[in-house]
């Protein structure tokens, strides 16, 4: 971090701020010009703020040099992570494609699904068995009932399985079911729930927050990876803005930022970005286009008697379909499909 004393500022003024930072643990650099001083902060400055150093009438400006993640940051892991669940590398070559209904609703519409999207190339199932609802009289999901249902249905298939998580107290019941564990729009800053995350180590789909910044997200990931759990992957879902047409506005551009950033892999949810199912495909293969290193889709026999989300839902043919015509978009983008 780097901080600008205004032209006048009294030595021992500076000699106060210096102290505060030595006592931190911190180095401090004193180049002084000829009107300013400028002060070099090294070390481990993610736990300062800048605004705080501003606040003092005799501080010009406080600006970081270097993003205040850490674990997450690429600056100290070059190499991108590949993250594996149950078996299937997330990061990697190869995409990784996620598919399956936003709720689970019955054992057999789980494992019907689970061999469609099987057979049409998908390497993960996913299903909602804890639904974070808007409205509270809205299908709230069926709960552990679900969660065996997914596990049956794609474990029966040879699919890994993801499931989102509300609270902490559900862990060790996911533990045990789910491959990979999703934390939802709505909880990307519950910070408790991401510490208890953070020690476990079965790896964790991190959605982006409704309206969470690129920083924002990248410091909840940076929550789990600080209680120890490195397997974190990201998710892409849209955020929300002025457009109303679409669910949410799905931001492309936070691919690439990502990759940039962080050394995570990150993928796409182009069902829950559009909310509408004739917008999927395309999205779907713009996210693969700029970077992503998969996709999580919502699929479903019969949308229109969905208990959730049916209007972005894909029937299992679109789907098989949508799997084809990525694969040279993939071949383009150095990735197999
Ligand atoms: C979901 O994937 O079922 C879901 C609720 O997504 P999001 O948290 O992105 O809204
Ligand atoms: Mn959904």
């Amino acid at each position: 971090m780097i901080i600008a004393m205004r032209p006048g500022t009294p030595d021992s003024e500076i000699c106060r701020i210096r102290h505060i930072l030595e006592e931190k643990g911190l180095r401090v650099d004193t180049s002084m010009g000829q009107h300013m001083t400028v002060l070099g902060v090294l070390g481990d400055t993610s736990g300062l703020n800048p605004k705080d150093f501003e606040g003092n009438p005799w501080v010009e400006k406080a600006a970081r040099v270097q993003e205040p993640y850490k674990r997450a940051s690429r600056l100290f892991h070059p190499d991108d992570t590949v993250v594996d669940v149950g078996g299937v590398k997330v990061g990697g070559k190869k995409l990784a494609v996620i598919a399956g209904p936003c709720s689970v609703e019955t054992r057999d519409q789980m494992k019907e699904l689970a061999e469609d999207v099987k057979d049409a190339g998908a390497s993960m199932m996913r299903g909602g068995a804890f639904k974070p609802r808007t409205s509270p009289y809205s299908f709230q999901g069926l709960h552990e009932e679900g969660l065996h249902m997914l596990e049956e249905a794609g474990h029966g298939a040879g699919l890994p399985v993801v499931t989102e998580i509300m609270s902490a107290d559900k862990i060790e019941e996911f533990e045990k079911s789910a491959d990979l564990i999703q934390v939802g729009a709505r909880n990307m800053q519950n910070f408790e729930l991401l510490k208890e995350l953070g020690k476990i180590r079965k790896p964790i789909l991190l959605k982006r927050g409704l309206s969470a910044t690129i920083e924002e997200w990248l410091l909840a990931a940076e929550y789990i990876m600080a209680g120890g759990n490195p397997n974190v992957i990201l998710c892409e879902r849209g955020i929300r803005t002025f457009e109303t047409y679409t669910r949410n506005t799905l931001d492309l551009s936070a691919v690439p930022a990502v990759k940039k950033l962080s050394h995570l892999p990150v993928i796409v949810d182009p069902s829950h970005a559009a909310g509408l199912w004739w917008m999927v495909a395309p999205l779907a293969k713009a996210a693969v286009a700029v970077g992503a290193d998969g996709l999580i889709i919502e699929v479903h026999q019969d949308p229109d008697h969905a208990l959730c989300d049916g209007a972005q839902s894909l029937k299992p043919k679109k789907f098989a379909r949508l799997m084809e015509e990525l694969k040279p978009i993939a071949a383009a983008a150095g990735r197999e499909c």
